[in-house]
């Protein structure tokens, strides 16, 4: 998708401060930290959203959130972290490329607003 801000993030267009990299995924800071760490991880591959994830890429899905759990473990959230997929407006998304929210470095409060 040429006019994703996620598409240019992964491909370098648009700088981001790189956590992890694969052929698969990308993990990066989040520009509006809402945690001590907060970072997204997003396929490479454009899906819109968690609604719009076929079948064939639930096996993708669960590698992405396989590698958060490593990576959050890896910047410190040894105690627990909040992860979340935002889906679509009521999920309160607001860029249209699937991403996994990792929340951590304090105590998170439920339920969300
Ligand atoms: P959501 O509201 O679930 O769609 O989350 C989108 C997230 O992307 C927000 O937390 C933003 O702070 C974050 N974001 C927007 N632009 C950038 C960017 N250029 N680099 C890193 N994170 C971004
Ligand atoms: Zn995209």
């Amino acid at each position: 998708m040429s006019d994703c801000l996620f598409c240019k993030i992964v491909a370098g267009q648009i700088p981001s401060k790189k956590v992890y990299e694969d052929e698969e995924l990308l993990a990066f800071h989040d520009i509006g930290p809402k945690a001590p760490v907060h970072f997204l991880v997003v396929p490479k591959k454009h899906v819109p959203s968690l609604y719009e994830l076929e079948k064939a890429d639930a096996a993708l899905l669960g590698r992405l959130v396989y590698k958060a759990q490593e990576l959050a473990r890896e910047l410190g959230c040894e105690k627990g972290a909040r992860f979340v997929l935002n889906c679509k407006s009521d999920g309160g998304q607001t860029v249209e490329h699937l991403h996994l929210h990792v929340l951590g470095g304090r105590a998170m409060g439920w339920p969300p607003g």
